[in-house]
């Protein structure tokens, strides 16, 4: 069988992997990405947070994205009834980007997929990982390409950026089940019907709480079109009969502010549904190995955190790689596993009080004030590892006390 040396080998061309490779690249080692699919592909989750915007610069991808003229995203914007809060990202409590862009992702992966193939990165698109050996000094990965025909890789380390292809976690038996409970997705996109312009109030995300436990977001792009998707329990997303597209339209006409944000636009893409895509994991790394992104742990979508995780994890494990292989000693347990750990705990505490209501209660407080505000803001950026926020360093104590002392009991 014939066989390839490189110095890494990545599995994906999604954000995680792109950025990992993009950094890798820069060190002199000799990358490789393998993707399964051909670009540009579709993928859900096209809301960024501002964390991610400092790794997207360092990396080099900076001005091929501006020239994408992509939708500025300034805040999000959270909406239950007669209730409303804007959390706006130019009042950060951390230091750091105020604002970050919506993306339809097969675009903006593209833009990165290029990117890292002029930096000199290959990229084997319509080929797929299909199985790996860890177990000796430098791991041999074999890949089947369109043809058909399989033939081996040796890297001295693999990174799997699979998002929810999960290879490594597949074939490692490395799956947990998911710490969050199983739900489920219906979308689609609308565009302007003809005639209609829009533009108002673009520059931001749109969740709207449906009932206690669906939500909606409305993802507005630079060309007249929106995201929309509901995200619930698989009993709510059932409760209709019929086809994706029959069902989404019924729950859509249920909703007034939906409806009313949605008017003089159409259809433009067939719904979708995708169930039970949280995932858990029982480590991020092994021996010459690590997993970034969707590849490792995804937890609920609810403050579009997913990108700003792979481009987190991507950018650290290539800063990890590089003294690996420049034989440095390296604590993956503390520097990526621990560090990534923190940051999904953080965003999880949120989540759960998303759900649980305690979270929705403390965005809809009449009066809150304007520090608590700032802090929350800053989670909402995805500055999660800034250890001088209490929203971050006591986020559930911080959370139970606050819902407590401010919460507007006529939410929930
Ligand atoms: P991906 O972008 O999934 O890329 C992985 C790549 O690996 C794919 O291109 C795939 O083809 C390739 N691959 C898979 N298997 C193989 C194989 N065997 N061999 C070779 N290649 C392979 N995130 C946000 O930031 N904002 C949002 O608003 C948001 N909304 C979401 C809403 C929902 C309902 C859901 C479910 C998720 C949402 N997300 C959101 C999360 C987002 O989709 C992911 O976190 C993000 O795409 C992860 O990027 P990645 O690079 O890890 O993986």
């Amino acid at each position: 069988m014939a066989k390839e040396i490189v110095d890494v080998l990545i599995i994906g061309a999604g954000p995680a992997g792109t950025m990992t490779a993009a950094k890798l690249i820069k060190s002199g080692l000799k990358v490789k990405i393998v993707e399964r699919t051909h670009f540009p592909r579709y993928v859900i989750g096209e809301s960024l947070l501002p964390q991610s915007m400092q790794h997207l610069e360092d990396a080099g991808f900076m001005d091929a994205l501006v020239a994408r003229n992509y939708q500025k995203k300034i805040g999000a914007n959270f909406r239950q009834g007669q209730f409303q809060e804007f959390f706006d990202f130019s009042e950060n409590y951390t230091e750091g980007w105020t604002w970050t862009w919506q993306v339809p992702r097969d675009d903006f992966d593209n833009v990165l997929a290029e990117e890292v193939q002029k930096m000199g990165v290959p990229i084997e698109f319509g080929s797929s990982v299909i199985d790996v050996n860890m177990e000796i000094e430098h791991p041999i990965v074999k890949v089947k390409n369109e043809a058909g025909e399989s033939y081996e890789v040796e890297a001295q380390f693999v990174v799997d950026s699979s998002g929810y292809g999960r290879v490594l976690a597949n074939l490692l038996d490395l799956n947990e089940p998911s710490a969050s409970p199983t739900r489920g997705t219906l979308f689609a996109q609308f565009k302007p019907a003809a005639g209609v312009v829009t533009g108002e109030e673009n520059n931001k995300v749109t969740i709207l709480v449906h009932n206690k436990d669906v939500w909606i977001w409305l993802i507005p792009f630079s060309d007249g079109r929106v995201s929309v998707g509901f995200v619930g329990s698989p009993e709510y997303l059932e409760s209709e009969a019929g086809d994706a597209k029959t069902r989404f339209l019924a729950y859509l006409g249920t909703n007034s502010d939906a409806m009313e944000m949605l008017e003089g636009m159409e259809l433009c893409m067939e719904p979708k549904e995708i169930k039970g895509y949280s995932r858990g994991i029982k480590q991020l790394y092994g021996k010459n190995f690590v997993l970034t992104g969707n590849a490792s742990e995804f937890i609920d979508p609810v403050f579009s955190a997913g990108v700003m995780f792979a481009i987190e994890s991507g950018a650290r494990a290539a800063d990890l790689i590089v003294k690996q292989l420049n034989s440095e000693s390296v604590d993956w347990q503390n520097d990526y596993e621990q560090h990534m750990v923190n940051g999904i705990e953080v965003m999880r505490t949120y989540i759960d009080g998303w759900y649980d209501g305690r979270l929705r209660s403390l965005f809809f407080a009449h009066s809150k004030p304007e520090k608590i505000k700032n802090q929350i803001t800053s989670v909402l950026a995805g500055y999660v590892w800034d250890q001088t926020n209490p929203f971050v360093s006591r986020s559930e104590k911080t959370l139970n006390l606050l819902s407590e002392v401010h919460g507007n009991l006529e939410v929930v």
